[in-house]
């Protein structure tokens, strides 16, 4: 959620001088600049999940888009200048608060290279609303996983330090509807960048109206389990980490080609240009993009041949293929897209549009591929892509030097919990021990879904001393878990084993011997971590 404070100055900063080069050069050349600049600065925002100025340059988007025609004249009319000028120095203030806030966040964070932080990425959460009583469960599983939470009802004022948090949750439904919308707006005003979420919020078109019009993020529907709130909270944390977006330009016109590249680099995605169409099954396998935009036209060759060609080759089958040409002529665009395209857009491209379609188009690509080398219950990395990841892990680790770790776990007696409570508490459970191992590790220890119950997980540069400590802290965690059942809880508890490179040097032969290790663990009466060195 947090994102670097330098980033964000440096991004508003890009816009304040597009916005001044509009001023001294007022034309459609420099507004066009303006607008890339905006939209730019508002994917910037949703991306790093820093809702309350994406709220602001979303409107100032939608303003400036609707100047974003020919017709009209340059220098716009005093009137709209000034409204632009107050929006975007409202904008520049919310980034100075924003990133002077994350600033100290930051700083407050612990070394990124100790495991197991004991504080959760997030900062503090609030739950706002008359009464805690119903959402003690709530707290108490949030407080499971390291959030730290805090109360307070709608009429206190909430203390200066609250203006740090990171998520506020709402209970809706101990408010007066009457009063939803100036009181979320209050609160959207005093945390600019946090995430507001709605709770107990009825399926009904008006109550969800007047909340997200109040400026909340998202809104939970009445009757959501307390786990799949947490969920929610969790996974609002997982989102910056995206990896940056690739995109191979396959264009014969060397302008072109760089025009195309400026636009997508303002919006910090990454590009390379094949001017050949020749090269591009190359460029495709040395720069793995997410998309490709096809030039229609090329000397020798048409997209469609070189789309075609792509789509013979079983690795590139669905990587999204827009077409981008002067073409206008709506017969041959509809064979274009036949021929294995996905989109086409005409030249002279607006800017804006090609940006949205690039984004959307790609984060459908993704999502299909996090579904093959994901689990659909964790969303851990599957068996499969598990055992690559360490493979390719290893190769790293044995060419800086250095140990690596690999822990198998395994939840004890689970066929119990199944038998005693039903599978879906089982599901339960599982997610809850992924979830607790997701915030304790680090960004680059692997952690896989090995089997039903069962986790792999790698631990680069770490030995099995260290190994050792860091998963006996998380057994311990797991095992104060109170897993609710009715009106009741149960608890679980977990085994462990540990092998460590370059004592055992594979893939196979680290899992093997972490295998054996967890065996023994089970073995000595579980709820234990047993390092295969013992
Ligand atoms: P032990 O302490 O020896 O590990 O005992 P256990 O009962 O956990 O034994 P084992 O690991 O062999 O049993 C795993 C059980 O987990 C069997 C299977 O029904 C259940 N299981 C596997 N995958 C899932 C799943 O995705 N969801 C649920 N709810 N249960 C699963
Ligand atoms: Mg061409
Ligand atoms: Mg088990
Ligand atoms: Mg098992």
């Amino acid at each position: 959620m947090l994102c670097s404070p330098e980033e964000l100055l440096q991004k508003n900063q890009a816009l304040s001088n597009t916005w001044q080069h509009y001023q001294t050069m007022p034309s459609i050349e420099s507004f066009v600049e303006l607008a890339v600049s905006i939209n730019s600065f508002t994917e910037f925002l949703i991306d790093k999940g820093i809702t309350a100025l994406h709220h602001a340059s979303h409107q100032l988007e939608q303003v400036a888009l609707t100047l974003f025609n020919s017709d009209i004249q340059h220098p716009l009319p005093p009137a709209t200048i000034n409204d632009l000028n107050e929006r975007l120095l409202a904008l520049g203030r919310m980034a100075n608060t924003h990133a002077s806030a994350s600033a100290t966040l930051a700083e407050r964070r612990l070394d990124p290279l100790i495991p197991c932080a004991p504080e959760m990425r997030t900062g503090q959460i609030w739950l706002i609303g008359h009464d805690q009583a119903p959402w003690i469960s709530l707290l108490a599983q949030l407080g499971y996983f390291g959030m730290s939470t805090d109360f307070s009802t709608w009429d206190e004022p909430l203390p200066a330090h609250a203006g740090s948090a990171s998520v506020l949750l709402l209970d809706m439904s101990s408010l007066p509807e009457a009063e939803w919308t100036h009181r979320i707006q209050a609160l959207r005003q005093q945390f600019e960048m946090g995430q507001l979420i709605g709770l107990g919020v009825r399926s009904d078109f008006d109550q969800l109206q007047q909340a997200m019009r109040g400026g909340c993020d998202s809104c939970l529907l009445d009757g959501t389990p307390a786990h799949a709130i947490v969920e929610h909270i969790l996974e609002l944390n997982e989102r910056q980490e995206q990896e940056t977006y690739r995109v191979l330009i396959v264009e014969d016109s060397k302008t072109a080609g760089q025009m195309i590249r400026r636009t997508l680099e303002e919006n910090q995605i990454a590009s390379e240009i094949v001017n050949d169409p020749r090269q591009t099954l190359n460029a495709l396998k040395q720069f793995n993009p997410d998309l490709i935009l096809m030039d229609m036209y090329m000397p020798n060759c048409t997209g469609v041949e070189v789309a075609r060609i792509i789509r013979q080759h079983s690795e590139f089958l669905s990587i999204p293929i827009v077409y981008l040409s002067g073409e206008t002529n709506v017969a041959l665009q509809v064979d274009a897209m036949r021929m294995g395209g996905d989109h086409f857009l005409t030249k002279p491209f607006n800017p804006v549009f090609l940006n949205t379609i690039v984004k959307s188009k790609i984060e459908r690509y993704r999502a299909l591929r996090r579904s093959m080398y994901h689990d659909s219950l964790t969303g851990l990395l599957n068996h499969s892509s598990g055992k690559n990841t360490l493979d390719m892990l290893l190769s790293s680790v044995a060419h800086d030097g250095g140990f690596l770790s690999v822990v198998m776990i395994d939840i004890d007696h689970f066929k119990l919990v199944n038998d005693s409570y039903g599978h879906p508490v089982g599901d339960q459970v599982i997610r809850s021990l992924s979830w607790l191992l997701k915030q304790r590790l680090r960004k680059h220890d692997i952690i896989c879904r090995y089997g039903g119950e069962e986790f792999m997980i790698a631990l680069p540069h770490t030995d099995a001393e260290h190994a050792y400590a860091i998963m006996d802290r998380i057994r311990q965690e797991f095992a104060q878990i109170r897993h609710p059942h009715g009106n009741t809880h149960f608890v679980a508890t977990t085994s462990g084993g540990i092998a460590t490179y370059p004592l055992y040097q594979s893939g196979d032969e680290l899992i093997k011997a972490a295998d054996d290790a967890l065996y023994q663990a089970k073995h000595e009466g579980r709820n234990r971590i047993h390092s295969s060195d013992d």
